[in-house]
């Protein structure tokens, strides 16, 4: 089992196993994990308090990073894009956004402060949200979205997901705190539930003192059996985060492919029974599409959908992106479908566009734009081959 993990995704267990079959004692199992999940070290040469013979050891058992910062770009707004090369090639993007009292309350669907999280706040830190991938590309096919657009090019393995995780927290300022992990970056996470849940498991810990685990939150499109699992797996304390966007099946098929799986009535089942704890709320995506679905009359099915549950909506501007010809609303049209959530109890707020310059904002990660890019031209190579 152990060595059919990557190195870098090993749970503690794992470890004892790997520093078993290398003839090494067992406390060398936590040593590691703490070097790799509390202090970020991903290369064994840097374990200074390993032996020579077993940093070459783990070398030659295929421990290396498991992925490389090939870019880095910053926004006059201070988020900043890393791109990561994985070995494979393939290339991912995670974003660090610098949370301010404008963007706390919207903020990628990071949860709200409460009393217990303000306790464990470093004071006058900022607080960053990062938001990171699991897939490369995805299989969900959203109109709106460029990851979509591309189709799955593979799914990212634990260590990928955790290494975006590591190396990001090297690129913070000393003011800066890492606070919020959102799963929402290129690819469905509860697709690849397996890799997803082992990266949570190994970020939050706590032999190497991770996170808390409400301070993760996972976004769906609304896989209604990955839910459940999530919620069974983590009793709830994961933070959830549904891409919605459409009041209704009608729009909502047109616009996710997904919800013929998956229709609303299921996917509003699911989120009933996800055991989320007191004090918490499901955090409701809604990308506003012009003509699409941003009329004041869905506003209205959408009060009626969220009744009875602990929801705050995001309302998101759509981004642009180049495999789409779906553009943003006015600003107009954005405040009267606000008004009526408000108006209605509904908690909602419409999300503050973070990256716009670096490509970082939802939807438009640069590398999905890419590979839609590429997409075309196998197509029209295609095409061209059939003629
Ligand atoms: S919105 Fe999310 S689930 Fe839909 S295609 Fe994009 S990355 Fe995939």
């Amino acid at each position: 089992m152990t060595t059919a993990v990557d190195p870098v995704g090993r749970l503690p267990e794992e470890w004892r196993e790997a520093m078993q079959a290398l003839g090494e004692k067992p406390f060398r199992a936590e040593q590691v994990f703490r070097w790799i999940h509390e202090r970020g070290v991903l290369d064994p040469e840097q374990m200074s308090d390993l032996s020579k013979p077993l940093r070459e050891k783990l070398k030659e058992s295929g421990f290396a990073p498991p992925a490389r910062v090939a870019e880095k770009h910053a926004a006059a707004d201070g988020t900043r894009k890393l791109v990561l090369e994985l070995h494979s090639g393939a290339r991912v993007e995670c974003v660090i956004i610098p949370m301010t009292d404008l963007n706390d309350a919207d903020a990628s669907a990071a949860p709200e402060d409460d009393d217990e999280d303000r306790d464990g706040s470093a004071p006058g830190k900022t607080r960053i949200t990062l938001c990171v991938s699991t897939q490369y590309g995805c299989a969900m096919g959203c109109v709106f979205c460029a990851s979509g657009q591309a189709g799955l090019q593979r799914g990212l393995t634990a260590s990928e997901i955790v290494a975006q995780v590591l190396i990001s927290k090297q690129h913070l300022e000393p003011h800066e705190e890492l606070k919020n992990l959102v799963f929402m970056g290129m690819g469905e996470p509860l697709h690849h539930y397996e890799e997803t849940a082992r990266a949570i498991r190994l970020l939050t810990h706590p032999t190497a003192r991770g996170m808390s685990p409400r301070r993760i939150t996972v976004s769906t499109v609304g896989l209604v059996p990955g839910i459940a699992r999530l919620g069974a797996d983590f009793g709830g304390k994961v933070g959830l985060a549904v891409s919605l966007h459409a009041p209704n099946d009608d729009v909502r098929d047109r616009i996710m492919p997904m919800n013929r799986k998956y229709p609303i009535v299921e996917l509003m089942r699911a989120l009933r029974e996800y055991p989320l704890p007191m004090r918490r709320r499901i955090t409701i995506e809604y990308t506003l599409m012009n003509e699409v679905n941003d009329e004041v009359s869905h506003a209205r099915e959408l009060v009626q959908l969220l009744r009875g549950l602990r929801v705050k909506v995001n309302l998101i501007p759509m981004n642009p992106i180049s495999a789409s010809e779906l553009k943003a609303p006015s600003g107009a049209r954005v405040a009267a479908f606000q008004r009526v959530l408000s108006e209605n109890g509904v908690s909602c707020f419409v999300r503050t566009r973070r990256g716009d310059e670096v490509s970082a904002a939802c939807g438009q990660l640069a590398i999905a734009d890419d590979l839609v890019r590429k997409k075309r031209e196998r197509d029209a190579q295609r095409e061209a081959n059939k003629s």
